[in-house]
This record gives structure tokens, C-alpha cells and sequence, in this order.
């Protein structure tokens, strides 16, 4: 059984990072195609206007507590979230696992080049990888397809998918449910981070959950996304009323 809660009727489910890598390292071998979602304040308030989202996030195999606001959204329901689990590390994770059991893993997104260095830094990191593919997150039908095709028949067991929120999640819905044995992710920004082109904020403010001030301070065109998580705090304070 899942432990589970629901946040504005987004399930989110209490686990940690240790457990999350070894659930997808089960998943490999179960039928299907897996989805994993990464939940934040961000996502939550898109879900309640955006039915198709809403429905994917509903019907994920796993929805880890991705944002520090879904670890504050808990404690307003009375609920204890061990730790965050952020995709970009969950990401890292799944590729240190991927490198020692040389698992084919597929990367899709972000702008041209990006991905590759993220790989680079990754293997630097971890050993090499089974990449059975790297395309940027900009692409066109017929690319597409050779997209598809290559994640088909490169035998992957894992697909990163970084081209945001909610666009990855439709994604991956809509064109790799015919696939088994299969795990999928929706990475946002998270290539950029591997890359090492954004930095992510120093763990005293993680661990003091003030990412979203830096993010905000090094890309301040954010401003109007970021309006999410006052709009979340103030609908989970009235849903709890
Ligand atoms: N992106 C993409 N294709 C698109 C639109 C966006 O690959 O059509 C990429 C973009 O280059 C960036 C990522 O998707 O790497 C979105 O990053 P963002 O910081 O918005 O995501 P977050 O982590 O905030 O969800």
C-alpha cells in the first residue's frame, strides 16, 4: 500500500529518496509504462486548471514531494514528510544506479547541447553510462518519431524528459504509453542544473527551504511563476478550513 497524501487533490506520496530509487529499480521489471512526477506548489496550482495534468499526476506510479512548499503543505495537514525529494538529485540518483547496472537510459530536453554535458558531467560523476540517445528539447513531428523509435528500440528502461512543466508530463502520456518495462520522468530544468549552467541554491537554504529566493534571485523573469506559491499557501490554508 501506498503511504500517500493529498494536497489540494494532488496525491503526493511520503517517501524518501532511498526508497523512490528503489522503487524505479523495481519498476524496471514490471509491465507497463511507470511514471514518476515530481510534485511543487508550481505544479499543484496548474493541476487545479489544467484537467489533462491534473489526470497524469492522479495516475502516476510515483509522485515524490518534489518542492519545500509540498513539505509545508504536509505539515498543515497534520502529515510528516521525511525530506524532500528534489528531481534534479533524484536524477542524479537514478544515474549513479543506471552507471553500476548499466541500465539504457534515454535523455530528452532542454536547449541543443545541454543534455550532452549533462551526460558528460554525469558520467564524470558516476562511470559511463548506457546512453541509448540525447536529443535537445526542441523538435519537430518527424524528429519526433526518431525519437520515439530510438527510446523503442534501444531497449530503455529509463526516459529523462526536461522540457517543463506541464509539457513533459503530456509528453511522455501521450506518446510512450505503448511502452513496458519502462520509466519515465519529468525533469523541468534539471539538465540545465547537470550541466552546470544553473546553479542550484547552497544547502543552508535548501535545507531552510529558501531555493525558490535564490532561484528568484539569479532569474528574477521568474517572478510571475513563483506568484504560485503565495496562491498555493493561501488555497491550502483554505482547504484546511
Ligand atoms: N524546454 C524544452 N523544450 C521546450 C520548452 C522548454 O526542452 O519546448 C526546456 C528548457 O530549455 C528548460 C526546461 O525545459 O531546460 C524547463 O526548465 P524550467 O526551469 O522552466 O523548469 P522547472 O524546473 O522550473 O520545472
Amino acid at each position: 500500500m501506498r503511504n500517500q497524501l493529498s494536497i489540494l487533490d494532488v496525491p503526493v506520496d511520503v517517501i524518501t529518496m532511498k526508497e523512490t530509487v528503489q522503487r524505479v529499480q523495481d519498476l524496471y521489471s514490471e509491465p507497463g509504462l511507470h511514471t514518476v512526477v515530481t510534485v511543487n506548489a508550481e505544479m499543484v496550482m496548474r493541476a487545479q486548471q489544467d484537467k489533462e495534468l491534473h489526470d497524469i499526476l492522479k495516475q502516476a506510479d510515483i509522485a515524490v514531494p518534489d518542492g519545500a512548499g509540498v513539505l509545508w503543505a504536509a505539515e498543515q495537514l497534520g502529515k510528516h514528510v521525511p525530506e524532500r525529494v528534489a528531481g534534479c538529485d533524484l536524477a542524479v540518483a537514478l544515474l549513479g544506479e543506471a552507471a553500476k547496472h548499466n541500465t539504457p537510459v534515454y535523455f530528452l530536453g532542454a536547449a541543443p547541447g545541454v543534455a550532452e554535458q549533462a551526460v558528460k558531467n554525469m558520467e564524470a560523476r558516476h562511470g559511463s553510462l548506457k546512453v541509448v540517445g540525447i536529443h535537445s528539447g526542441f523538435f519537430d513531428e518527424q524528429e519526433e518519431q526518431r525519437i520515439i523509435k530510438t527510446i523503442e528500440e534501444g531497449g530503455t528502461k529509463l526516459v529523462l524528459v526536461a522540457l517543463g512543466v506541464p509539457k513533459q508530463e503530456k509528453w511522455i502520456t501521450s506518446k510512450l504509453s505503448h511502452l513496458s518495462g519502462v520509466v519515465a520522468i519529468g525533469l523541468g530544468g534539471s539538465f540545465d542544473v547537470m550541466a552546470g549552467n544553473v546553479k542550484r541554491a547552497p544547502q543552508w537554504m535548501q535545507k531552510n527551504r529558501l531555493e525558490w529566493l535564490y532561484r528568484l534571485a539569479n532569474q528574477p523573469q521568474r517572478i510571475g511563476r513563483m506568484m504560485a506559491l503565495p496562491k498555493f499557501m493561501w488555497a491550502v490554508k483554505k482547504a484546511k478550513k
